[in-house]
């Protein structure tokens, strides 16, 4: 009886072990999966959290490049008529002058100025005035066929052309073309009928080793208010070359 006993005693102890270690192994294997699924989860939900943030980031980065843009282009902008301000023909001025030297090719600058402007001012009032300036600017747009043309306002009442690659004669045509289609516009404002001119003075070179932008401007300039002295609403172009240019600087300078 107690051998019986003392078998079935040690017998029970290894049962109880063997199923204690079966029991802690179930837990160890069930709290790892519990472990495992948790970490899968937390992974999900922080690869759609990263993802959620990223597409934000890419919404942000998206309308910052918008807001650049149109920052840049209202920097040079011209805001009463919409072409390009005074700051941007000063760059791109100077730029064209350089690849004209470095390309050989012939730099074309046209400076426009409304004949009597300051009459419609006087006149009518400056919004009429302003309405002036919209409309001249819409009809000189409307004239340039090449995307290489650029148009500014230089100035109050003033506008420039740069048209790079364009002769003399290319350069006389295309102003005479503006000047026709302004002189031949009219003006519909309330039951005003207004009718507009335009001076215009031309130059066009091959830019040279010391050609600065000034020399475009002074040369076209000059041509303008010849053209404004003999009468205006015409197109003048300047015979300068710019070795006379740089003659008349260094007399000047020398006085
Ligand atoms: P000319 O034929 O010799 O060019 O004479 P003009 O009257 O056109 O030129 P003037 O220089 O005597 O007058 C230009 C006027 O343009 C003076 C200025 O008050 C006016 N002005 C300049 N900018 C603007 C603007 O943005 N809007 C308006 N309404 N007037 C302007
Ligand atoms: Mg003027
Ligand atoms: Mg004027």
């Amino acid at each position: 009886m107690m051998q019986w006993l003392q078998l079935n005693w040690q017998q029970l102890l290894i049962g109880f072990t063997c199923g204690a270690v079966l029991t802690a192994l179930l837990a160890w294997l069930l709290f790892y999966l519990q472990q495992k699924k948790w970490q899968l989860n937390v992974a999900d939900q922080l690869e759609d959290s990263i993802q959620q943030r990223t597409l934000e980031l890419q919404i942000t980065l998206t309308e910052l490049a918008d807001k650049n843009k149109q920052l840049e282009q209202q920097s040079t902008r011209d805001a009463l008529t919409g072409v390009r301000n005074r700051a941007f023909f000063d760059q791109k001025l100077s730029a064209e002058i350089k690849r004209s030297r470095r390309e050989r090719s012939t730099l074309g600058l046209l400076m426009i100025d409304i004949d009597h402007f300051k009459a419609f001012n006087d006149n009518h009032g400056h919004l009429v005035g302003d309405l002036v300036i919209k409309e001249v600017a819409k009809c000189l747009q409307q004239e340039l066929k090449r995307s290489t043309d650029h148009l500014c306002r230089y100035g109050g009442e003033e506008f420039a052309i740069i048209l790079p690659n364009t002769d003399k004669e290319g350069a006389m045509v295309l102003a005479e073309q503006v000047r026709l289609c302004l002189a031949n516009h009219r003006i519909q404002h309330e039951e005003l009928e207004l009718s507009i001119s335009v001076s215009i003075g031309c130059y066009a070179a091959v830019a040279e080793i010391h050609s600065v932008s000034a020399d475009y401007i002074q040369a076209a300039d000059t041509a303008l208010y010849q053209a404004k002295n003999e009468g205006r609403n015409r197109v003048i172009c300047s015979a300068l070359s710019h070795s006379v240019i740089t003659e008349q600087e260094t007399t000047d300078e020398s006085v």
